[in-house]
C-alpha cells in the first residue's frame, strides 16, 4: 500500500530515556516530556514505551493532554501540567489526578482554593520570562505556597542548547536563590540542561527531545524513519521546467518521481529545491518547489524507480534536514503530519 510512513523505534527511545537516566547521579529522577503528542510521534505508544523503561513522571503543556495521557497510563505515574491550572481545568485536574505547575498567583489563588489538598508544583521564572513566577512575586507569597506543600519547585532554562551562553550560570543562581531552604524536590534541567552537568541536575530532570533523537543531544539514537512513496515517474527533456512557477529548470534529459507528502504534511516549503531525499543510501535531490501535498525528486541516476524514498532516515536526520529547511528540529518533528501511517518497532533490539 503507497502510504507516506512514519517508521518510529520505540526501543531507540526507551534507550535513550535510560541513557539519559544514567547521566545523572543515582539520586536524581528522570522525567519524560511528551508534550505536542509526544513530540508528533504518537503519545499512546511512546508513553507507554517510557513507562516501560522506567519513567514515572510525565510533563505535557496542557490539561487536555494530560487527560489522553492519564487514559494511556492508567493511575499511578505522575502526570504534571505545565500551563499550570487555568480557568475551566479544574475538573480535569481533580478528577483525572493531573498535576498542575502554578505559574502565577492568580493560578496559586484558584488551585488551592477549587482543590485544597490536591497535588500541585510551582514554575518559576528565572530568566526566561515566558512561564512562572518572577522573584518577587514569589519572595511575596513563597511562605504562603509552601505551606500548602508543593511537591516540585521548576524553572526552565532559555539558553541551555548553548553550553557557553552566560545565562545558563545566571538563572543557575536564580534558581538556587529562589529555592534554597525550601526542602522541596527541584527541578531546572531539559535535555540542554542535562548535558551542562551535575550542578543543573537538582532532584529531578525534565528531558524531551533528546528521547526522540534530536540536538543537543547527539549520542541519541536515532528514532525516526519518514518514507513517502512515488506516486507517478515521468521524463522530461532538456529546457523542461518542474512545478510551482518553474523553479527548476532540466540542463539534461532527466527522470523525475512525484512522492506523497507536502508543505500540508509539515515538509516546509523552504526545502524546494534544496533538500535530499534518499533510496537507500543514494541521494536524489528534491527539484522545484514543495507543494502542498506533493513532492519531485531527480531520479535520474537509479537504475530502477524506488517505491519509497526516504526523507528523514539514517542518512538524514530530523536534525540536518530542519538545518536545511532553516529551522529546528523540534519544529520538523512536532509538525509531522497526522496524515502519515505511524508504524512503532519495538523488541528488535
Ligand atoms: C518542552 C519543555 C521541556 C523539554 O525540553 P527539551 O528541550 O525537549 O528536552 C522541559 N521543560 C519545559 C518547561 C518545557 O517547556
Amino acid at each position: 500500500m503507497a502510504t507516506a510512513t512514519l517508521s518510529i523505534d520505540l526501543d531507540a527511545i526507551a534507550a535513550n530515556w535510560r541513557a539519559l537516566d544514567k547521566a545523572s547521579a543515582s539520586g536524581v529522577q528522570t522525567a519524560a516530556v511528551v508534550k505536542a503528542d509526544a513530540y508528533g510521534l504518537g503519545i499512546t505508544r511512546v508513553a507507554r514505551a517510557l513507562a516501560q523503561a522506567g519513567a514515572r513522571r510525565f510533563f505535557v503543556a496542557v490539561a487536555e493532554e494530560g487527560a489522553t495521557l492519564r487514559q494511556v497510563l492508567g493511575p499511578g505515574p505522575q502526570i504534571c501540567i505545565l500551563s499550570g491550572h487555568m480557568g475551566g481545568d479544574t475538573d480535569m485536574i481533580g478528577d483525572l489526578d493531573l498535576t498542575p505547575m502554578l505559574n502565577s498567583l492568580d493560578q496559586v489563588t484558584r488551585h488551592l482554593e477549587s482543590l485544597p489538598g490536591h497535588a500541585f508544583g510551582v514554575q518559576l521564572d528565572t530568566g526566561m520570562n515566558r512561564l512562572g513566577m518572577e522573584e518577587p512575586e514569589w519572595e511575596a507569597i513563597a511562605p504562603f505556597v509552601l505551606e500548602a506543600g508543593p511537591e516540585l519547585l521548576m524553572s526552565h532554562l532559555a539558553c541551555a542548547d548553548d553550553p557557553d551562553h552566560g545565562l545558563n550560570e545566571t538563572q543557575l543562581a536564580t534558581f538556587l536563590a529562589m529555592t534554597n531552604g525550601t526542602g522541596v524536590p527541584r527541578s531546572l534541567a531539559a535535555t540542554g540542561g542535562i548535558l551542562l552537568g551535575p550542578k543543573y541536575h537538582f532532584d529531578l530532570t525534565r528531558p524531551g527531545v533528546g528521547l526522540f533523537g534530536g540536538r543537543p543531544y547527539e549520542a541519541a539514537r536515532p528514532a525516526v524513519t519518514l518514507s513517502l512513496p512515488v506516486i507517478q515517474t515521468r521524463q522530461v527533456a532538456a529546457g523542461e521546467a518542474v512545478g510551482y512557477s518553474s523553479t527548476w529548470i532540466a540542463d539534461a534529459p532527466s527522470t523525475v518521481a512525484t512522492v506523497s507528502a507536502g508543505y500540508a504534511d509539515g515538509l516546509p516549503r523552504t526545502l524546494s529545491n534544496a533538500a535530499v531525499l534518499w533510496d537507500g543510501d543514494t541521494p536524489c535531490p528534491l527539484i522545484g518547489r514543495v507543494s502542498m501535498d506533493l513532492i519531485t525528486v531527480d531520479i535520474s541516476h537509479l537504475a530502477q524507480v524506488p517505491r519509497y524514498l526516504d526523507i528523514i532516515g539514517p542518512n538524514q536526520t530530523v536534525d540536518e534536514l530542519a538545518d536545511i529547511a532553516g529551522t529546528i528540529g523540534y519544529e520538523i518533528l512536532t509538525g509531522l503530519s497526522p496524515r502519515y501511517i505511524r508504524r512503532y518497532y519495538e523488541g528488535t533490539a
